[in-house]
């Protein structure tokens, strides 16, 4: 098995004003022609992609302003609206009874290395042993309960960002990536994708949890929707997107029907490496 080039303890992250505009996470295409949404309203600026249509936050960091909206009054619409959010509030878990790390284990390879970025909850105890596990935890604070965890289950926690921490590991090394609740937040979500497409073996897999931006609550939540997250989420996916942006780097995308329902309001996205056809 190829040897990790272990990384330096990283340091807590500096929030330092962000002037530059980032461009679209799935086509590239520049910022400053995409058109602002009135989700602004909602504290923060988003905007949607002028060629491809995805919706993103486009400066990383940003003062936030949460009474942005209605001066911090919510109409009776809203009301009624964030009512009958709440009382349907069970539907969020009607469709969704595999968690990524079932996933993994279900359908990664037999042994080899796994990394769970951002060590969710319970991840690094409940991937299955036949893996060398290692976790991602961008922050200092986060990686002390990962170590802890880590020193309980074997795992190996590396303190970096996701993109940082995919790099070390040697190309066509992994046997399975899990991404729970990750690419919305992480500012160089196309990087990340790249370094799926570069790291997984031929044989792995990638399980990734979704917020569903195409799903049927934000259609009708709107602004109210409780994906808007701020200022934690950077980009909002569709089905396509994901795929868009997989397609680029020669990964191929499959949605397990019953985790990716329009009523759902996240969605499970497996990418897998595309085989070269000399390989055959
Ligand atoms: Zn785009």
């Amino acid at each position: 098995m190829a040897a990790i080039i272990m990384p330096a303890e990283a340091q807590e992250p500096v929030e330092a004003p962000d002037v530059t505009m980032r461009a679209c996470a799935i086509c590239e295409h520049g910022g400053t022609s995409a058109r602002a949404l009135a989700y602004a309203k909602v504290g923060r600026q988003l905007v949607e992609c002028a060629n491809c249509g995805f919706t993103y936050a486009p400066k990383a960091r940003e003062a936030v302003h949460m009474q942005a909206a209605g001066n911090g009054r919510m109409r009776l619409s809203d009301l009624l609206l964030c009512f009958l959010d709440r009382v349907t509030y069970w539907r969020r878990f009607m469709f969704s009874p595999l968690e990524p790390y079932e996933l993994l284990n279900k359908l990664g390879p037999d042994s080899g290395n796994v990394v769970d970025v951002g060590c969710h909850r319970d991840n690094l105890r409940l991937i299955s042993p036949r893996f060398s596990i290692y976790g991602l935890a961008g922050f200092p604070a986060l990686a002390a309960h990962a170590r802890a965890e880590g020193a309980r289950t074997g795992a190996t926690v590396l303190s970096t960002t996701a993109a940082e921490g995919l790099s070390r590991f040697p190309d066509r090394s992994l046997a399975g990536v899990v991404l729970y609740s990750h690419l919305e937040r992480d500012a160089d979500a196309r990087s990340v994708v790249a370094l799926l497409g570069r790291k997984l073996r031929f044989d792995g897999v990638a399980v990734l949890k979704l917020a569903n931006y195409g799903s049927l609550n934000r259609l009708v939540m709107g602004k109210r929707w409780y994906k808007f997250n701020f200022p934690d989420y950077l980009n909002y996916f569709r089905k396509r997107d994901i795929s868009a942006l997989a397609a680029c780097f020669g990964l191929e995308v499959s949605f397990p029907l019953m985790l990716s329902l329009p009523t759902d309001d996240n969605f499970i996205a497996i990418l897998k490496p595309i085989i070269p056809i000399e390989i055959y």
